[in-house]
């Protein structure tokens, strides 16, 4: 079949697809353990389901402004008051389908063909494919020292004449980790002198560990909503565990927002009100499911790091943030692909291989399931891997022994 080179060069989402495998699987009754998802297992709030529910019955079911709902802007406007301590405007803010889509409109927004974007590893799978989808340069900026923490000198090696913007995602989807604050304010105050924007995608920005803060990128910059290039990203899909509701918004300056309304106008039309309605739900009920739900997942956290600390070789950094960790499997093997092949056809249990995040050799494990899955599933990654480990386990009701190592 005859498609474009470019939408045929754009790689199937591996975490979307291997949730689609883990489903497949459960519905033939496997027992499989799902390390690999990221999201929580909570139900939505309450005051979401009620505002839903809500505008639902109404039967008042039609198209909305395309870039959101005035209530709810009103409510993400409060929200990035108590939250960022910065005023913005209606004008300010525009919602979509999900933050994914407000990543994807800002950079349709920002880039010309050739473009480059600054994308730092490890990173979202979905922010090279983004920026080839618009035409534009991923250029992957890897920390030369082996962590997880970005640093600025490596960053200004990698700017061109071309560069035209840094996503920054902190706390980090795979590695949990978050950057402090002397790197958001040198990267604000690069990004001002260089003038190319701060894409800042915030999604995780509540969910962060031990009294660790991810200080906002606003905090450094002395430019208003209208002149500055900082962009926020932000939605309910991981804060809430709203993911299916598929509601996100960016900031940005007015000038952006109209532009990607423009984009958005042509493309969805608009953002569908009942989940807007369930949104301004969450945002201006009950905080404190968000506080249960930060509790539960660093409970979860402590639980990962100690199962991995007995793994024999596996290496990992502990996560100040996020439902993600994103330990080192090399003395096992380079190719995390394999690895996260083998760990579901002999343990029953998805992760997603490294490599997908710009980090061959290690894997990504998500601990926003619950204890059990955490426990179970590196019992049985270990079994798998793990020569020391003994060499029986259950798996549902079926007893194996390991017969490879
Ligand atoms: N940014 C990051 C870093 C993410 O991990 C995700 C979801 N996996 C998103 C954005 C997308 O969020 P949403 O579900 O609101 O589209």
């Amino acid at each position: 079949m005859s498609v474009s080179q470019l939408a045929r060069s754009i790689v199937e989402s591996p975490t979307l697809r291997l949730n689609e495998e883990a489903r497949l699987l459960r519905e033939r009754g496997e027992p499989v353990i799902h390390l690999g998802i990221g999201e929580p297992k909570n139900k939505a709030p309450l005051n979401a389901l009620i505002a839903t529910a809500s505008k639902l019955v109404t039967g008042d079911v039609k198209y909305s402004p395309t870039d959101g709902l005035p209530s709810l802007k009103k409510a993400i406007i409060k929200y990035t008051e108590d939250n960022y301590d910065r005023l913005v405007a209606p004008e300010n803010v525009i919602i979509s389908s999900g933050a994914k889509q407000s990543i994807f409109n800002v950079l349709y927004t920002i880039l010309n063909p050739q473009d480059e974007v600054i994308v730092l590893a490890p990173y979202w799978v979905s922010y090279p494919e983004m920026v080839r989808m618009v035409y534009g340069v991923p250029v992957i900026v890897r920390p030369e020292d082996g962590t997880f923490q970005p640093r600025m000198e490596d960053i200004e090696r990698a700017v061109s004449s071309y560069t035209k913007a840094i996503i920054v995602n902190s706390p980090n989807n795979p590695s949990g980790a978050v950057f402090p604050e002397s790197f958001i304010a040198q990267v604000v105050e690069f990004c001002e002198k260089k003038d190319i924007f701060l894409i800042m995608d915030d999604i995780y920005h509540k969910l962060v560990f031990d009294g660790v803060q991810a200080p906002p990128a606003y905090r450094f910059t002395k430019r208003d909503s209208e002149t500055t290039k900082i962009v926020v990203i932000n939605g309910i899909a991981k804060v809430y565990g709203m993911t299916g509701y598929r509601i996100g918004w960016a900031i940005a300056s007015r000038e952006l927002v109209q532009i990607m309304t423009n984009i958005q106008a042509q493309t969805t039309s608009c953002t569908s009100s009942i989940l807007q309605a369930g949104a301004e739900g969450a945002l201006l009920g009950l905080q404190s499911v968000v506080e249960a739900l930060r509790l539960q997942i660093q409970n979860n956290r402590d639980v990962m790091m100690q199962e991995l600390r007995t793994f024999t070789g596996v290496r990992v950094e502990k996560p100040a943030g996020t439902f993600y960790c994103l330990p080192d499997f090399r003395a096992y093997t380079n190719n995390s692909v394999e690895l996260s092949q083998f760990l579901l056809k002999k343990a029953m249990v998805v992760t997603v291989p490294g490599r997908e995040f710009g980090m061959e050799g290690h894997l990504r494990l998500s601990y926003s399931g619950t204890v059990k899955d955490v426990t179970e599933g590196v019992a049985r990654m270990k079994w798998a891997l793990d020569p020391t480990s003994a060499n029986e386990i259950y798996i549902g009701d079926k007893k194996l022994v390991r017969d490879w190592l």
